[in-house]
């Protein structure tokens, strides 16, 4: 009762699934490193906002989520904290070798924003992190994955053309262990669910998987059915149908 009445009051958190852990009202009760706190507090970023403060310890507990909360919430660090806590507990990648995490946008735009979210870490994890999308240079990013990364943070068609040319070991998906699927919804919308299914196929099935989404229609749910195990569903304000 007083974890439901502390939901309530963080902001409307309504969960779905069982052993849902509780919130955090602090990014210090969340198990991240001093580095990363420091960084946290030298960005600016002070509390935790509700995607946060209970995406957070859902996705460190190792569970399968789908965090919904509107555009503008928070949904990028609650996913990216717990990722760089996935990252800094794996060997750092060394040449030749795939990455323990992916993040999977529908964008280039929203790819190399989250990249720039994540590179504010890079230091205080001592991770490498690689940004790869259609429309420019795939020469490039692949010679960049070859030297080894710790994430990778693409599109879905990128990633898929990665896959296929499968030349320089970059589709190298044996070592990662969380995936993130981040804006759901409009990755459905611009039609990638073939896409979606056919990367994390690739993936090892005892993975870590959550999905982030503006909104949380039949398909999106239809998909996490799919592709996530026994996941906990976190609704943040009233925006979740
Ligand atoms: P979403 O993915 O839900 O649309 P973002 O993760 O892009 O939202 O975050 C929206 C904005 O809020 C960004 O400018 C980000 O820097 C800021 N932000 C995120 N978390 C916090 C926080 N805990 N405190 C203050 N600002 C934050
Ligand atoms: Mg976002």
């Amino acid at each position: 009762a007083d974890v439901a009445k502390l939901r309530r009051q963080l902001g409307n958190i309504r969960i779905r699934g069982k052993r849902c852990p509780k919130p955090i009202t602090d990014f210090s009760q969340s198990g991240l490193s001093s580095a990363v706190l420091d960084v946290l507090r030298r960005a600016g970023y002070e509390h935790p906002t509700p995607i946060q403060a209970q995406g957070i310890p859902c996705l460190m507990s190792g569970r399968d989520v789908i965090g919904v909360a509107r555009t503008g919430s928070g949904k990028t660090l609650a996913f990216l904290l717990p990722v760089l806590r996935h990252i800094a507990l794996q060997p750092r990648a060394g040449p030749g070798e795939g990455p323990a995490a992916v993040v999977i946008a529908p964008t280039r735009e929203l790819a190399i924003q989250i990249y720039g979210e994540a590179k504010k870490f890079s230091k205080a994890v001592q991770m490498k992190s690689v940004c790869a999308y259609g429309g420019s240079g795939v020469k490039d990013q692949i010679a960049e994955l070859k030297r080894g990364a710790d994430i990778v943070i693409c599109t879905p068609g990128r990633m898929i053309d990665l896959l296929a040319m499968n030349s320089g070991r970059i589709s190298n998906l044996r070592r990662v262990t969380f995936v993130v699927l981040d804006e759901a919804d409009r990755m459905f919308d611009m039609g990638f669910e073939p896409q979606l299914t056919r990367i994390v196929e690739n993936i090892r099935p005892d993975r870590q998987t959550v999905m982030f989404s503006a909104t949380f229609p039949a398909q999106v749910e239809k998909l996490a059915r799919k592709i996530l195990q026994q996941p906990l569903e976190i609704m943040v304000g009233g925006n979740s149908v």
